[in-house]
């Protein structure tokens, strides 16, 4: 049986990955995060007391905790995802991104290196980034994987920084290392501070939908789970020193999500309805990147991934969810942020 150490595990993403591994494969998981507001116990409950699951409650920047747990766990892989990842409060407070994103992607790289070279079987590195890191473009095009890097925030600053110094462990050290770079996701258990949950929470509690700027820019959107088995496949079938784009070929513009999400509320919560009225154009973000859109034609040609979803089976799932967990949302937001704006300038 294999053990993976999977940081951020608690997380929106490592939360999915967590269930998945458990529920699909037979892998081992040790569940590494802080807790920081973003990670929350209660999306993995459903595994919580598989024998396969343990939690370990460790900062990915504290070098001997990380150490400790390299010989305690003797991991055969690790997925990377513990991070701060919302562009709103990189614009707020900086500071904590370049040290988890940063500090802790090379503490975390640095104690993998040292633990491979000890070993005689294989050991793999799979890092989680993010699209964000090649910038923005314009009406037109893609970004592939030979893109050069253009981060515009302070997230996606720190997330290229990172992606960079895994790249080059790789080159120098040979560590095996792979890198995914994904676009948008949307699903189950997100922090309501992200689009989508943001977006059903205020409609529900019919308060104003807050749209940045014209609500004009475009992502490419990815159902959770369809990104959970690109990481997979990646991690299982990649090649050393590679990296993939994933991507669902689904763009949309802010405000057209944000219409789609208010129309399934129409039916599936009709009370309130038309949920429309309730869009309000707010400041826009400083710098806010105008289009993202992915060329994964790589990882679908080379490992035969391709998203499951489509938009309007993943967008219903995850408003269905939304609906039906109130209260691991009052949980999440039992702490100290309570749906306020962030990162206005
Ligand atoms: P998230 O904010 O929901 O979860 C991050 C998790 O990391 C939390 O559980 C948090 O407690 C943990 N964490 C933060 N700092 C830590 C530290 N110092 N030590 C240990 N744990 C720590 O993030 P997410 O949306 O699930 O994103 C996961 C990864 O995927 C990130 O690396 C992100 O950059 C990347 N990504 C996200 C998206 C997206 O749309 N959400 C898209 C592409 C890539």
């Amino acid at each position: 049986m294999k053990t993976l150490l999977v940081t951020g595990g608690a997380g929106f993403i490592g939360s999915a990955l967590v269930r998945h591994l458990i529920a699909e494969t037979d892998y081992r998981v040790v569940n590494v995060d802080a807790l920081t507001y973003a990670g929350n116990l209660d999306s993995v409950a459903g595994v919580a007391q598989d024998e396969r699951y343990t939690f370990e409650p460790v900062d990915i920047c504290d070098a001997a905790a990380v150490a400790g747990l390299f010989e305690t766990y003797a991991p055969d892989g690790v997925i990377h995802l513990a991070a701060e990842s919302h562009v709103d409060r990189s614009i707020d407070g900086p500071a904590a991104f370049v040290q988890t994103n940063v500090v802790g992607t090379f503490t975390l790289l640095d104690a993998a290196r040292r633990y491979a070279a000890q070993r005689d079987t294989p050991f793999r590195f799979l890092h989680v980034s993010t699209d964000e890191v090649y910038g923005t473009l314009g009406a037109t095009g893609l970004f592939t994987e030979e893109t050069p890097y253009a981060p515009n925030s302070p997230y996606s600053a720190s997330k290229a920084a990172s992606d960079h110094l895994a790249r080059a462990y790789h080159h120098t050290y040979g560590l095996d290392v792979v890198t995914t770079n994904c676009s948008n996701n949307y699903g189950p258990y997100q922090f309501p501070e992200k689009l989508l949950p943001v977006v059903i929470l205020k409609a529900l509690a019919g308060e104003p939908i807050p749209v940045y700027g014209t609500g004009a820019n475009i992502r490419d959107w990815l159902f959770v789970d369809d990104h959970v088995r690109a990481i997979v496949a990646a991690f299982e079938r990649g090649a050393a020193g590679e990296t993939y784009n994933v991507g669902g070929h689904n763009e949309w513009t802010n405000l057209d999500v944000v219409r789609a999400v208010c129309g399934l509320l129409d039916e599936l919560a009709p009370a309130g309805a038309p949920h429309e009225r309730l869009i309000t154009f707010v400041t826009d973000r400083p710098g806010h990147d105008a289009r993202y859109a992915i060329d994964a034609s790589r990882i679908e040609r080379t490992l035969g991934w391709t998203p499951r979803e489509t938009f309007e089976t993943g967008l219903r799932k995850t408003v269905r969810w939304y609906l039906d967990n109130g209260a691991w949302t009052e949980r999440v937001l039992s702490g100290a942020y309570r749906m306020e704006r962030l990162g206005a300038g």
